[in-house]
């Protein structure tokens, strides 16, 4: 006798929900145990000025290797831990590990700065910069040299963000739309908020390999921010062609594997000192 299809189906389905229901468990219980231990550290990678060459900051980065296992993407487990309500925690560890890892080289190069990510809902509780300014003012360093990435998601309730952003501007943050131009209101936060920067998207950066219609949006979108003197940083910059055409459109910073990958802060420091002294003794002709 045949079992019916419907059943063998339902069957199934019930199998994967139930996969996914301890998949995810199993995910926010490793999550809180590797906060707990303390499993994540940071990796910065460098920002260069395209005018002089120079390397005038870095982005932190958060890395989780679970011991005995491979390591897990934070494109992965960031939502993930968004999702959980741990954002918060992981913030914290970030900062605190900023904080401890930036002094040495915000103090040999003051006129740099380290970028942190922040999610929504760290943009959207009222504490946040305050305890950053608290940890840096413990580590001895400042809060100007520390720039605020949020994301475009972070700022999808214009009336709560706008507060939020004045007063973390206030604390002496700068602050910086990550991942610019790719959600549906770009343009609008540009009139809407103070901001210091913009980073310019990647699927941007890309589209200079050809003549495509997104590659005149995007040089578009970096003529109206020129226009309103923000300051920009492409992300993802892969190419020389893609670091000539945003240096032609007058954009002054970029971050990429052109320049450079994600490094440690002791490789960062070596990074610094090598990329400032070669661009004063040779500097390229733009
Ligand atoms: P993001 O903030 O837009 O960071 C840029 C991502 O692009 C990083 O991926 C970086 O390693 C990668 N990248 C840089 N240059 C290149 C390049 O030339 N080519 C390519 N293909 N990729 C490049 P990563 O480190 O895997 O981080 C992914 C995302 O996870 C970040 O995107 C950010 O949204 C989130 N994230 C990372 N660290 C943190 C953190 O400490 N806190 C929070 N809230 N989110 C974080
Ligand atoms: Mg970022
Ligand atoms: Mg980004
Ligand atoms: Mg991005």
């Amino acid at each position: 006798r045949m079992i019916p299809v419907g059943v063998i189906i339902g069957a199934l389905l019930a199998l994967v929900v139930l996969l996914r229901a301890r998949y995810q468990l199993s995910f926010k219980a490793r999550l809180r145990e590797a906060l707990r231990r303390k499993e994540f550290h940071m990796v910065y990678q460098p920002v260069m000025d395209l005018r002089t060459n120079r390397c005038v900051g870095a982005e932190a980065l958060i890395r989780w290797s679970p011991p005995d296992e491979p390591p897990v993407s934070p494109a992965v487990f960031i939502p993930e831990a968004e999702s959980h309500g741990l954002i918060k925690q992981v913030t914290a560890q970030v900062m605190e590990m900023v904080a401890r890892d930036s002094v040495a080289l915000l103090t040999a190069y003051p006129d740099t700065h380290i970028a942190i990510n922040f999610s929504a809902e760290d943009l959207h509780s009222p504490q946040m910069e305050g305890q950053l300014a608290t940890l840096l003012q413990h580590a001895g360093a400042q809060s100007r040299n520390i720039l605020i990435e949020a994301t475009e998601r972070g700022l999808m309730q214009p009336d709560k963000a706008k507060g939020r952003l004045v007063s973390v501007r206030a604390q002496g943050f700068k602050v910086a739309i990550d991942d610019f131009g790719t959600g549906s209101s770009s343009l609008s936060y540009l009139a809407t908020y103070d901001l210091d920067l913009l980073k310019i998207d990647k699927m941007f950066v890309d589209s200079f390999e050809q003549n495509s219609s997104t590659s005149k949006v995007a040089l578009h979108i970096i003529e109206i921010a020129r226009t309103l003197g923000l300051e920009m940083i492409a992300e993802g910059v892969e190419t020389e062609r893609q670091r000539d055409t945003l240096r032609a459109a007058g954009v002054q910073y970029a971050q990429g594997w052109l320049f450079a990958r994600p490094m440690s802060m002791g490789d960062l420091m070596g990074f610094m000192r090598a990329s400032n002294d070669v661009a004063s003794v040779a500097p390229e002709i733009i």
